[in-house]
């Protein structure tokens, strides 16, 4: 490296990571790239209560970003509407394109996922099954699903081993396990997860959300929307915090995670540990 390079311009040749982390630098993944998700000023309304008010947000290509919020807050909302499973106002880009009018087929073509906080698992079925599902509703021959499934079976050995096993007889880890692998079928470029740490032990949520940070790692890029702040603050690169329908804090995570009123309201100096 060249010696006479200033601090900044080192942090960006060779090993970033650590040039910055000498450097007291806060690298923030995905800057600069542009976003493979943009929402602008999106509105979504329950009647005549507007759950979702204005939210603006971006996630870039390869990154985690974290929703985080209280109950009620308009979390699962703004991932439905995302989806194109609600009616909205503003705008939803996905790698530049404008996905008014869209379906959730549509939606599902171009890449988008959505794994739901019920998981939604078809509980009388095999493992197995559940997982075809996720291949048929993308519409996969036969090839292509058998290599899919390959691949979960090979990331979640768990579930090759109980792969004739009945989803209901399953443990709050392995549903979970399952409901991503399901959602890993159809070959998403963008994961959206609605609290998947809900009902999970510590130790089954860290399991989980390194499971997730690994999925990033391999370029899927990630939506988490979660109630367990430190977990997700942990995993994400960027976070947003949602109160009452609106973007009330956003940042990189690590920064968040320093906002003494983000330790303060959602932090409570507990961990997931
Ligand atoms: P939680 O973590 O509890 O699911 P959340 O942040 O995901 O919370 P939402 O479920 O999106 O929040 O709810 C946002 C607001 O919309 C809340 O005030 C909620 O009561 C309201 N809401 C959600 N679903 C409906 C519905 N089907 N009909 C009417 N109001 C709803």
């Amino acid at each position: 490296m060249n010696a006479d390079m200033n601090p900044t311009a080192q942090a960006m040749h060779g090993d970033a990571a650590s040039a910055g982390a000498d450097a007291g630098l806060v690298l923030d993944r995905g800057v600069g790239i542009a976003p493979l998700l943009r929402i602008e000023d999106l509105h979504v309304s329950y009647g005549r209560v507007e759950a979702v008010r204005g939210v603006s947000l971006e996630l870039p290509a390869g990154s985690i970003v974290s929703v985080i919020g209280p109950n009620g807050a308009g979390k699962t909302t703004l991932l439905a509407a995302a989806m194109g499973l609600m009616p909205s106002r503003g705008r939803v880009y996905f790698d530049g394109e404008d996905l008014a009018g869209l379906t959730v087929e549509d939606r599902v073509a171009r890449g988008l996922c959505l794994v739901p906080e019920s998981r939604e698992l078809f509980g009388a079925l095999s493992v197995h099954d559940n997982l075809l599902l996720g291949a048929y509703c993308r519409g996969m021959r036969a090839p292509a699903s058998r290599r899919a499934l390959d691949g979960v079976y090979a990331r979640f050995g768990r579930l090759a081993e109980r792969r004739r096993q009945r989803a209901d007889t399953l443990s709050g880890g392995e549903r979970q396990m399952l409901a991503l692998g399901r959602a890993l079928m159809s070959s998403p470029r963008l994961l959206m997860l609605d609290e998947p740490s809900l009902g999970l032990a510590p130790l089954i949520v860290r399991d989980i959300l390194g499971i997730v940070a690994g999925l990033r790692d391999e370029g899927v890029s990630i939506l988490l929307v979660e109630q367990n702040a430190h977990a997700a603050l942990q995993t994400s690169d960027h976070g947003y915090v949602l109160e009452t329908g609106e973007v009330v804090l956003q940042g990189p995570a690590a920064q968040l995670a320093g906002d003494p009123r983000v330790q303060h309201t959602y932090l409570g100096g507990g961990t997931d540990e």
